[in-house]
């Protein structure tokens, strides 16, 4: 079968034929792949920025960490069904997983990243990481979950948004996950401002969202009086310590972009006007199922993220239209 996979610590994917993988155990199930997302950790994965030396030791691997499928082979009660795989594979027995449960762990490996992933057309995957979706959710939907988590996490970890005016920075596929969510929770006003980001905007109002600026064309200032939560999705931290300023009083920051490098933030501000400073990253296992009812409730809406769609064989160009910001989600059929 074809996979993408990432060879060497050093730029660059391949893109060729390796083996059809067996069951890797009991407590696995073969899943046949129909549709995976590239996201952004795909990208720095090919591009092979800081931070993801510990596949080193994995290689070669295969990546797509955001898939859905039928169950080949498995449970009879599974076979045949679709399903999308939650891709933190937690350990069982650490002092986290002995304490919490599969949310506490320490000692994590991702599929897709640091065992073989949904790019491709078989994968076999633990079947508790396994979470059934409704009859009629698509493929393609189904594989938009595990984003959607990390954006309903991110809404979730700002506390009440319910009245609340909304900044969303970023109007990639979390940024405008976020957006949705925010709205199903009740945000009053809700604004998506991006930078040299024409195509990405241009989705966010096909959503109904229809306050979007662009930090290069737009004069306009963001509101002068302030926002009640701004959601920091560009990874960009110059972006996150600007965002401190367009803060109201009690306003609260949350960071869910991946960033490369320390951001400043001015603390006596924070202190006077009381503003937090929350992360926000994956979401707890719970959220899995409530996401996929979300999609399930609203799936045309959802669908408007996935931007393109293309066979396994073209994922190199998928990666391609992700850079250059033309894509919001690309979606690889294999
Ligand atoms: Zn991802
Ligand atoms: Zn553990």
């Amino acid at each position: 079968m074809l996979a993408i996979r990432k060879a060497a610590p050093e730029p660059g994917l391949i893109c060729h034929e390796v083996e059809a993988p067996a069951l890797l155990g009991d407590d696995e199930m073969l899943i046949r792949i129909e549709a995976a997302g590239i996201c952004g950790t795909d990208l720095h994965i090919a591009d092979w920025t800081a931070g993801y030396e510990a596949m080193t030791s994995a290689m070669p691997v295969t990546l797509g960490h955001e898939f859905a499928g039928t169950v080949e082979r498995g449970p009879s009660e599974w076979l045949g069904r679709r399903v999308v795989v939650r891709p933190s594979v937690t350990c069982g027995h650490c002092e986290g997983c002995r304490q919490r449960g599969e949310d506490g762990c320490t000692a994590r490996s991702g599929i897709g990243i640091r065992r073989n992933g949904g790019f491709a057309s078989l994968a076999s995957v633990p079947s508790r990481n396994c979470v059934a979706v409704p009859e009629g959710l698509d493929a393609e939907l189904a594989a938009l979950t595990e984003p959607m988590t990390v954006a309903a996490q991110a809404v979730s970890r700002a506390g009440t948004v319910e009245g609340k005016r909304v900044l969303v920075l970023g109007p990639g596929p979390i940024g405008l996950g976020v957006a949705l969510f925010a709205e199903r929770a009740g945000a009053a006003a809700l604004t998506i401002a991006g930078r040299d980001d024409a195509a990405r905007l241009a989705c966010a109002r096909a959503l109904g969202f229809g306050d979007t600026r662009d930090a290069l064309a737009d004069d306009e200032p963001l509101a002068p009086s302030g926002y009640d939560v701004i959601f920091e999705a560009t990874g960009v931290p110059e972006v996150a310590s600007a965002a401190q300023r367009l803060l109201a009083p009690g306003g609260v920051l949350v960071i869910c972009g991946i960033h490369a490098r320390p951001a400043s933030f001015d603390l006596t501000a924070m202190v006077r006007l009381e503003q937090g400073v929350i992360g926000s990253y994956r979401a707890p296992v719970a959220r899995w199922s409530e996401v996929v009812a979300a999609i399930a409730d609203e799936p045309e809406r959802f669908r408007r993220l996935i931007s393109h769609r293309l066979p396994l064989e073209d994922a190199l160009d998928g990666f391609a239209l992700m850079r250059n910001r033309t894509a919001i989600k690309v979606m690889l059929q294999p």
